[in-house]
């Protein structure tokens, strides 16, 4: 058996429900507005990063890879701009202030400069998929830099939220940074220059919060070495222990429990419309059946 365990497993850990809907039935999920506008923003931090020409005009491919100079980003700024509505994902509303963040990114160097992979190109949204043991590790790193003599990676979120404080406070126990600093330490010789082997490892989510004033927040997370293996080998043994409790659920063509009620996850679920539906079919039936066994004489006979 393999399970793809990427960043937004860890949802997958809470709810056995969601868990089967994701990874068993497949169902995609519609990104909300604040995904895509996060989508769109993460395309302008890989145009900045990757240091995109004046001659790229291919919406549909990634950004091809130039030396990256400072005065060429201030140059393509007005480009990225006026092409932004075919070029990015973004809805009309979104764009003015689409156009104010790119400024302000730029402006605020907001992404350190990335290192050079293997191959050549800057360490900006790497795909990475390992296989390891039933597991295939697999997401995407937004931009891996070097600094102070520790190797960093940042992961960037943009967000409405009002309350910074409140925002980054939910980043203190997520496991999506310890899961990136375990994959370099075990896989990074895939794609990481010899001379970054060993480094001492570092992780960060950089928020930009663009609803209420632009502002930026950092949390740095530096665990020794033994600590990101201890956390994440429990982390995957759990997850394979769940997902195999779902399978058999799947397997005996029943839907899994939905533990995710019990532990308040269900805020924000993508599936919470499906659960629903499958909710109000269940307590129907349950209804009925408790109707029948009260009421229906027919059973008590
Ligand atoms: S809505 Fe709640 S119970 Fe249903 S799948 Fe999502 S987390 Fe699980």
């Amino acid at each position: 058996m393999k399970i793809y365990y990427d960043n937004s497993a860890n949802a997958e850990l809470v709810c056995h429900r969601r868990a089967q809907y994701r990874l068993l039935f497949g169902i995609e999920t519609k990104p909300s507005a604040e995904m895509q506008f996060g989508s769109a923003a993460h395309r302008v931090l890989e145009c900045v990063c990757r240091g995109a020409t004046d001659s790229y005009d291919d919406k549909n491919q990634p950004v091809p890879f130039g030396a990256p100079l400072p005065a060429e980003y201030i140059m393509q700024l007005p480009q990225l701009i006026d092409d932004a509505t075919t070029r990015f994902t973004l809805n009309s509303l979104q764009l003015p202030k689409f156009r104010v963040l790119t400024r302000w990114l730029i402006e605020h160097d907001i992404a350190p400069a990335p290192i050079e992979l293997v191959h050549g190109t800057p360490a900006v949204e790497l795909k990475f998929t390992v296989p390891h043991g039933e597991l295939v590790l697999c997401g995407t790193m937004d931009n891996i830099s070097v600094e102070n003599g520790k190797l960093v990676v940042t992961d960037y979120k943009f967000t409405t939220s009002k309350y910074p404080s409140d925002y980054m406070r939910e980043y203190r126990l997520k496991t999506q940074l310890w899961f990136y600093m375990y994959v370099i330490k075990h896989f990074g010789s895939q794609f990481l220059p010899s001379k970054y082997i060993g480094m001492p490892l570092a992780a960060r989510i950089r928020a930009v919060f663009y609803e209420n004033g632009l502002d930026t927040r950092d949390t740095e997370l530096c665990l020794c070495d033994d600590y990101v293996d201890t956390a994440m080998s429990s982390i995957m043994t759990l997850m394979v222990a769940r997902l195999r409790a779902v399978m058999a659920y799947h397997n005996n063509n029943e839907l899994a429990p939905k533990t995710g009620m019990a532990t308040g996850s269900c805020y924000k679920c993508p599936f919470a419309y499906i659960c629903q539906l499958h909710n109000d079919a269940e307590e129907r039936k349950q209804i009925e059946q408790a109707n029948k066994k009260q009421y229906n004489p027919l059973l008590f006979r």
